[in-house]
């Protein structure tokens, strides 16, 4: 079946990208566990060379289960072709690659992942690249922070640890004024929840890692290209409008149109950085979007659930998540996330760090992990493990202050994951 957009997201999510194998019949996508490829002969070999014909080398670069995989992830998303790597992270790399070069910079959203701070304030700067922090609330702020060397403005459209849900549309409309792409991970929300491209982001990042995967077996990260950004209306992006001196000089936009960003992703990104997803893994995060409407309806009701009974709870300060009527970004839900706020939010309790400690160490089915989107709940504190290396000042931006706790809520019975709360805030705050 290939990606009609007459289907359904439900249909979508099962068929998208894949068919009965040619060779067997089989009706689920085989784990092509091969690293290389058979050429029919010499003409086709220098024709995949060229990128004249799609098909496939060698598994650094391409391979037929993965190719399924990036086709649903990408359909999903509404855009228009997806590069796997081997973790979100490799994904963060793998998209600014094609867009920056030394000297240029990435303005980000002070919300943001706590790993993605940490990549973003010290290890880019190896490559030359830097970024620029910006509440993205203050939109003059944005706008004084794009500079002519800016290459790209990155948020997460719902941003963890915060409960913070990003106005994309606003963002969208200022890195488009200034001629440079908006990248939005959209980990937390997923396509079920949140379409960045509908709302005018140019290129999607995820770690499939959590929810598209949804039970903690495998890591990886997908980029996705809307496959609508003008790189030709500039001389910003040379890798891709001009003669690229490492792909023979193809000119990439020129020959590849909307699928220059994708082929560029796979023909030089990964064969040179070699940031790949395994067959084994996009095979396990397959299975797990096959289920993905399903699972993340299910989160989305646990975690509205929950969040309204720590939020009455006394031994409770503040909850913080955009699903509930009280939090300042509930009106941005309706539109950037029709579907829910996620599942991912924090609550600050009574006793501060202390008592912080002590609730991880008393739960019983929360599981004290450095992850989410599983399909078990999960429980960090943020300030003391994923947070740790940051200041306090960046702390408090990020939403992870010492007294606060994030959960994942999982897809459990949820009067079980309130009574395992219950004894633990008793411990927490006796
Ligand atoms: C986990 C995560 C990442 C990093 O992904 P990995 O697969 O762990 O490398 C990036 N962004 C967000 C929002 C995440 O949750």
């Amino acid at each position: 079946m290939s990606d009609t957009p007459k289907h359904g997201f439900d249909t979508l999510q099962v068929h998208a990208g894949a068919a009965p194998d040619p060779a067997t019949g089989a009706r689920q996508t085989p784990i092509y566990q091969s690293t290389a490829f058979v050429f029919r002969d010499a003409d086709h070999a220098a024709a995949l060379f060229n990128l004249q014909e799609v098909g496939y080398i060698y598994s650094r670069l391409t391979n037929p289960t993965i190719a399924v995989l990036q086709e649903r992830v990408a359909t999903l998303e509404g855009g228009a072709g997806a590069v796997a790597c081997s973790s979100g992270h490799a994904a963060q790399i793998m998209a600014l690659f094609p867009l920056m070069q030394p000297g240029c910079n990435v303005v980000a959203s002070t919300r943001l992942y706590g790993g993605t701070i940490q990549q973003f304030s010290n290890t880019i700067r190896r490559f030359g690249w830097s970024c620029k922090w910006v509440d993205f609330d203050d939109t003059d702020a944005l706008k004084a922070a794009i500079d002519d060397d800016t290459r790209a403005v990155f948020c997460e459209s719902i941003a963890n640890p915060g409960g913070y849900i990003t106005d994309l549309d606003v963002i969208a409309g200022i890195s488009d004024e200034a001629g440079v792409p908006l990248i939005v991970d959209n980990t937390s929300a997923t396509p079920y929840l949140c379409r960045p491209f509908e709302h005018g982001a140019t290129i999607v990042v995820h770690s499939t890692t959590k929810y598209l995967t949804g039970n903690g077996t495998v890591t990886g990260g997908m980029v996705v290209d809307s496959g609508k950004f003008d790189w030709s209306a500039s001389d910003k992006f040379p890798s891709l409008s001009q003669p690229e001196p490492a792909y023979h000089g193809l000119k990439f936009h020129e020959a590849l149109g909307p699928m220059a960003f994708t082929f560029y992703g796979i023909a030089v990104g990964l064969r040179d950085l070699g940031m790949t997803m395994n067959p084994q893994g996009a095979h396990y995060t397959l299975m797990g979007i096959e289920t993905l409407s399903l699972r993340m309806q299910r989160h989305v009701e646990n975690a509205v659930r929950v969040a309204n009974w720590l939020e009455r709870d006394p031994r409770v300060e503040e909850v913080t998540y955009a699903g509930l009527p009280s939090s300042p970004y509930h009106d941005r839900m309706a539109r950037i996330c029709p579907h829910g706020a996620g599942a991912l939010f924090t609550f600050a309790i009574k006793g501060g760090y202390e008592a912080c400690v002590k609730l991880v160490d008393s739960v019983e089915l929360f599981s004290h992990v450095a992850n989410l989107g599983d399909a078990r709940s999960l429980i960090i504190h943020s300030a003391s493990t994923t947070h740790r290396q940051l200041t306090p000042e960046q702390q408090e931006a990020a939403g992870a202050g010492p007294n606060v706790v994030r959960l994942s809520i999982g897809i459990e019975d949820p009067d079980d994951l309130i009574a395992d709360l219950d004894q633990a805030l008793d411990k927490a705050t006796a």
